[in-house]
């Protein structure tokens, strides 16, 4: 076993450090109150290189190993929580164009989502099934050289600000989650129409609802084999929950760190609040679980890296981190008193925006029910 991080990982997490304190942290409230979408801080993040972490060399990308992504996403979580669904969607995106879309695909969309030019979105959900993803009911009908897309897909991330999206969609309904095929759909097509969402938090990724009437694409937007998708998408989850468990890491230690600079100088009954156990005590115990929490994230992108099972780890990661999150935040918002609850602290941001993930990428029931199927078999759960 070897606990240590290369040469080069300590230099990103260096450099991602002072990015995120010096450049991000100063910014983080002004997406959210103006629900912009942060396109002048894409565009740095892709010339450092942020945004192609998992981008094969040949199309402009790092081509980094998991851990590293990790690592990264960890540290410009401490700046701004929603800059790093720029590194998880294009983490996301990047493994599946990389891995299986055809070359002129590659060609046309990989390097100008790697140095932040264009937003490729994820396009899963619709409104009647999240969790049930094999229970979509999009549809592609292959027309001589083309494929007619038709449906809806909601809760989009980066929808409002994309130029396109990786749509599944149906293409033998029979066959359920056989059926399912993925489509690189560039989002100015005639037949797209898209609507905002007024969310509680991460305002910033503006989500959206997707629309698609007859939308006609060319048979090569075909992102590997038809019917495919479905195992393909699920694989790239299992990548994506570990980074997941680090972005809600990175922002719920920074709060940490600002609670215990807080309680040392905050003063009551004559000394500063730290003195209490009961203030200093809550910091310790999420130290700790935190702590705990961050090296078995390491540990699954490890076992990624090194092509080993992660699934139960990876579910682990989603299905119990955001929670143990937003308990560190939420007890941090408490021990900085009626300022906490203002919005001249980032801690009730970092609440809002945390909040997100208990949901996306799989609730934790879902994550519980993949880790149970691990431990009973699947015909027992
Ligand atoms: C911030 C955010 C970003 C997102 N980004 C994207 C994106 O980019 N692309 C995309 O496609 N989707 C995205 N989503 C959608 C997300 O993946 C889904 O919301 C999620 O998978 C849950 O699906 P659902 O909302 O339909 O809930 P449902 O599936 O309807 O579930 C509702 C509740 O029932 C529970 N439940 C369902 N089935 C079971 C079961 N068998 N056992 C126990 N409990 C169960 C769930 O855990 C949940 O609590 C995002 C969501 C959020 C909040």
């Amino acid at each position: 076993m070897d606990f240590e991080f290369t040469e080069e990982q300590k230099i990103v997490v260096a450099s991602l450090r002072s990015f995120a304190t010096e450049e991000l942290l100063p910014k983080y409230a002004h997406w959210d109150r103006t629900g912009e979408f942060p396109a002048e801080i894409w565009q740095k993040m892709g010339a450092m290189g942020l945004l192609g972490l998992r981008v094969p060399e040949a199309y402009g990308g790092q081509a980094l190993d998991c851990v590293t992504a990790g690592l990264a996403i960890e540290e410009v979580a401490r700046g701004d929580f929603n800059c790093c669904y720029g590194i998880l969607n294009s983490s996301f995106a990047g493994d599946l164009l990389g891995k299986y879309a055809a070359p002129e695909i590659q060609a046309a969309w990989l390097p100008a989502m790697a140095s932040g030019d264009k937003v490729v979105c994820i396009c899963l959900t619709e409104p009647h099934c999240g969790s049930d993803a094999a229970s979509i009911r999009a549809r592609a009908l292959r027309r001589g050289d083309h494929y007619v897309l038709n449906g809806e897909k909601s809760a989009i991330t980066l929808l409002m600000a994309g130029d396109a999206g990786i749509v599944f969609a149906k293409t033998a309904p029979e066959a359920g989650a056989k059926g399912v095929s993925a489509f690189l759909v560039p989002l100015d097509l005639p037949g797209i129409t898209r609507l905002p969402y007024a969310d509680m938090g991460a305002k910033g990724i503006v989500r959206g609802s997707l629309f698609l009437e007859d939308v006609e694409i060319p048979a090569g937007n075909l992102i590997g084999p038809e019917n495919g998708a479905f195992s393909r998408v699920m694989q790239t989850f299992e990548y994506t929950r570990g980074l997941i468990g680090l972005m809600c890491i990175g922002a719920a230690q920074v709060t940490l760190e600002e609670t215990i600079t807080y309680t040392k100088d905050r003063t009551a009954f004559g000394q500063p609040i730290s003195k209490n156990q009961g203030v200093s005590f809550p910091i310790a115990e999420w130290f700790t679980r935190l702590t705990m929490a961050r090296w078995h994230c390491y540990r699954t992108l490890w076992l990624r890296d090194q092509g080993l099972p992660h699934n139960s780890e990876a579910a682990m990661c989603k299905g119990f981190i955001p929670e143990i999150c937003m308990g560190t935040i939420q007890d941090c918002m408490v021990l900085h008193g009626h300022y906490g609850y203002t919005q001249d602290f980032p801690v009730e941001q970092r609440l809002r925006d945390v909040a997100g993930q208990l949901i996306a990428d799989g609730t934790p029931q879902i994550q519980k029910l993949i880790i149970a199927r691990g431990l009973f078999g699947r015909d027992f759960v």
